[in-house]
């Protein structure tokens, strides 16, 4: 076992909303980290708070209810724990995604984790993982957060002046 998975602490109805490190996991199916290109899983991957695993094809789902609460109430999208304001903190830079970016954003991916929750987000999302680091800005969690709030404003204010579908 590393320091990435407390043996037996798999995800399920009880661990659900567990807070804090290590998440609980789940073991992937051959089809899905054997699968070549660039979705390629561990065979034991933890989950995020504010995700869920998924069947065939998306590995993970947003979990809608605890999306909203990262930006509302200061919490880390990967641990689901809060931050001391000049806590030391990592968020990723996603500029590239406006206005090429299709689909509702989520909006976690851009707001501020803790630096070991972002270290193993990055060594088990295939998606974080090929991201270079200089698509991540460090810092004090009140500096960073205030980047994602404008970042996030951003992404509403395309949405509603480029689309039918309105966001807040
Ligand atoms: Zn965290």
């Amino acid at each position: 076992m590393s320091k990435y998975f407390k043996d037996g602490f798999v995800y399920n109805e009880e661990s659900v909303n567990y807070v804090g490190l290590p998440r609980p996991y789940v073991d992937t199916e051959e089809s899905l980290y054997k699968k070549d290109g660039k979705f390629h899983l561990h065979k034991r991957v933890p989950i995020p708070w504010q995700s869920k695993p998924a069947n065939a094809g998306h590995f993970l789902n947003i979990v809608h209810e605890n999306e909203d609460k990262i930006y509302g109430l200061n919490l880390c999208p990967y641990c689901g724990k809060d931050f001391l304001p000049n806590e030391e903190s990592i968020r990723w830079i996603s500029k590239k995604r406006i206005p090429q970016f299709e689909g509702p954003s989520v909006f976690s991916d851009s707001h501020p984790f803790h630096i070991e929750c972002m270290k193993q987000g990055r060594i088990f999302c295939p998606f974080m993982r090929q991201i270079d680091d200089s698509e991540f800005e460090v810092g004090p969690f009140y500096k960073l957060k205030i980047d994602a709030n404008i970042y996030r404003q951003k992404v509403v204010d395309y949405y509603n002046k480029n689309t039918r579908v309105s966001y807040k």
